[in-house]
């Protein structure tokens, strides 16, 4: 096959202890997946469910990257996320065997125009532009299940200029991790490559040109991206 002109790179992610990389296929994000940040967002977690929204797959960033400050907002945000790597396919998966369909996990920032996003809300467009914008998704090297096995319960955080803003635990997470599977493969298809950003606690904010910043799970990773 040849194309019409040179093809682009394919969005790949590195893996520990490999020097194969994880190619991304496609990024879906979870929203308001913690009941204290759906709340500090003005939701209601006991009426409305979490829900779905995607990035472009090269909208990827490595860890360690300097980040530009993005056009057209002035109100970034941080949202310091689980990331699931999908490693294996399929539709209708029951919560009971979604775990096997994980290749492993990363720490992930779902970067946020917030002002656009909520201007969107305000009129009931969609997220596109306040999601899915270029360089969106920091996300760190993933570890593979063999090292990290499906953690419950690990503390999720994430820091500016050393700052803690964030600092929640992923079993608050309101959909586990294998209902959000089961919950997306009713929806779509899911392929090895999908990764999956679980939704982020508590505590987002503004990040502004100069700011460093770090997030970890523990035993899973860490993101570090510094705002330029
Ligand atoms: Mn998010």
């Amino acid at each position: 096959m040849s194309y019409v002109f040179p093809i682009w790179q394919q969005p790949a992610v590195p893996v520990t202890g490999s020097d194969a990389l994880f190619p991304v296929r496609r990024i879906f994000c979870v929203g308001r997946n913690y009941a204290a940040h759906a709340r500090e967002m003005g939701s209601d977690p006991d009426r409305e469910p979490p829900f779905f929204f995607t990035k472009p797959a090269d909208a990827i960033v490595a860890d360690g990257s300097r980040v530009p400050y993005p056009p057209a907002t002035a109100n970034l945000h941080h949202e310091i996320e689980l990331v699931v790597a999908i490693g294996r396919g399929g539709a209708d998966i029951a919560a009971g065997q979604a775990l096997g369909h994980v290749f492993g996990y990363a720490a992930g920032i779902d970067l946020t125009r917030r002002d656009l996003q909520n201007a969107a809300k305000a009129v009931g467009q969609p997220w596109d532009m306040s999601k899915g914008f270029d360089l969106s998704a920091p996300i760190g090297t993933i570890r593979p299940v063999a090292e990290t096995g499906h953690p419950e319960r690990a503390g999720i955080r994430l820091s500016v200029n050393g700052t803690l803003r964030q600092n929640g635990n992923i079993a608050d997470l309101i959909w586990s991790v294998p209902e959000t599977i089961a919950t997306l493969s009713r929806l779509v298809t899911l392929a090895a490559g999908d990764l999956i950003y679980t939704g982020t606690p508590e505590g987002v904010g503004p990040l502004v040109p100069g700011d460093h910043v770090t997030g970890e799970i523990d035993g899973i990773g860490t993101i570090t991206i510094a705002i330029v």
